[in-house]
């Protein structure tokens, strides 16, 4: 059987991301470029005012205070949006309000709130540094800079970035097309009233919110009971997404066919089962373009599995550098005193005090648990064949986007 690294390795070395499209500025967030984007020009594009006050050559004033006060001609005002043909000369200052282009000549301007006005002239009692409350052309971004390198997850800031700039299509990578399939003929539909020995089915509506998480496309999402006829049907429907998740039936029970079903519809096993807890009977397998991830049904299971193997590997497909939330040094405020043999990754409770991570492993662990996911913010990962852990050890911790009440 695989291990966690190794599992890991194999679903990264074989997921690529998809090809280069281009998309609308306002429909990019959440995708990665998939080209380094370059400065087309300088920022700021042209030197202007950094608030509103006169623009004055530095010059005339190097000798003004209140005792000798200078005083400029004032050549009008330029507003926000002006173009300016005029020229400060010596002797002469402008008014300006910030983010007005900068008058030739000038280059410095000094706050309104400094100055005095005197008739057509502007009293000084202050010196200036050339180039005080002046933004100069470039000196932000200069011209050709790398500003958002390849890869990198558009976001608020990066639409700004690539707005100003004029980027009204990005280039980006094609968004995976998911399918989500629940099989198991005890589900039923949230609206349903359980029978016995029914229960409602959730974990689509999971997996479909991780994946919208990632900005994924939804190409399909059912649910489907234990019939190898039915099963086939919707797998092979199912298939025609690039990223197909199969929920349950993936282990050794006498109704689990999904492994099986997916094989005969041309699913090449790349792996099948790994020394992973939760989540033993992970399938991972191709098709084509189509890559089968087959997700136990317990939902904790299928939970942390689309954490550790899913998630990364559509950000791959994505084009994304960062495949996943960095794990964090935590201290463990309660013992850890069960292990396993095989890797186990906790649900728990992080949080941060005086500026360190603690955590705390929920006491209850199973797979099945639904309490424990939605109490957790945090998995905890405990080595295969670890000693028990006593309160105030070091541990790796995987935090998780959920927010606990
Ligand atoms: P399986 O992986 O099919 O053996 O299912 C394992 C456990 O998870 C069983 O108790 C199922 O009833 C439960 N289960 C399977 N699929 C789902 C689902 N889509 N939503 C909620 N629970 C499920
Ligand atoms: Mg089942």
């Amino acid at each position: 059987m695989l291990n966690y690294e190794d599992a890991r390795a194999l679903v990264f070395q074989n997921v690529k991301p998809l090809e280069k499209c281009t998309r609308p500025l306002t429909e990019s967030q959440g995708l990665a470029l998939s080209d380094d984007i370059l400065a087309p020009h300088g920022m700021p594009s042209f030197d202007n005012s950094g608030v509103d006050g006169y623009a004055v050559q530095a010059q005339d004033l190097a000798q003004a205070s209140a005792e000798n006060p200078v005083l400029l001609e004032n050549l009008g005002y330029i507003a926000a949006g002006d173009s300016v043909n005029e020229k400060v000369y010596s002797g002469q200052c402008m008014q300006i309000a910030t983010g007005a282009p900068l008058p030739k000549e000038a280059d410095s301007v000094v706050m309104k709130e400094d100055i005095e006005v005197e008739d057509s002239k502007i009293r000084y009692t202050q010196s200036i540094q050339a180039k005080e409350n002046v933004r100069y052309h470039g000196e932000d971004i200069p011209e050709g800079d790398t500003i958002i390198p390849a890869g990198t997850v558009i976001g608020p800031v990066q639409i700004a970035t690539l707005a100003t700039f004029g980027f009204s299509q990005v280039p980006v990578h094609q968004v995976p097309k998911v399918s989500i399939v629940s099989t198991g003929s005890e589900l039923i539909d949230v609206v349903g009233q359980p029978a016995e020995g029914q229960i409602r089915e959730s974990n689509r509506f999971m997996l479909a919110g991780m994946v919208r998480q990632e900005y994924c496309e939804i190409l399909k999402i059912s649910m489907i009971p234990d019939l190898p006829e039915l099963l086939n049907e919707e797998f092979e429907e199912a298939l025609k997404a690039d990223v197909t998740l199969i929920c349950g039936g993936m282990s050794i029970g006498e109704k689990d066919f999904a492994r099986e079903i997916l094989k005969e519809l041309g699913v090449e096993e790349i792996f099948w089962k790994i020394k992973f807890k939760p989540g033993k009977p992970l399938f991972f397998g191709r098709r084509g373009k189509t890559w089968v991830f087959g997700l136990p049904g317990n939902p904790a299971s299928s939970y942390v599995l689309f954490e550790e193997f899913v998630r990364p590997a559509l950000r791959k497909m994505m084009g994304r550098r960062v495949l996943e939330e960095s794990m964090v040094k935590a201290t463990l405020e309660t013992p850890i005193t069960k292990t396993y043999n095989r890797l186990h990754f906790m649900r728990g409770l992080l949080h941060e005090e005086n500026g360190e991570f603690r955590v705390r492993p929920l006491k209850f662990q199973g797979s099945h648990s639904i309490g424990s996911l939605v109490a957790s913010n945090a998995l905890i990962r405990v080595e295969a064949d670890s000693p028990s852990m006593p309160a105030g050890s070091m541990v790796s911790v995987r935090p998780l986007r959920n927010e606990i009440a």
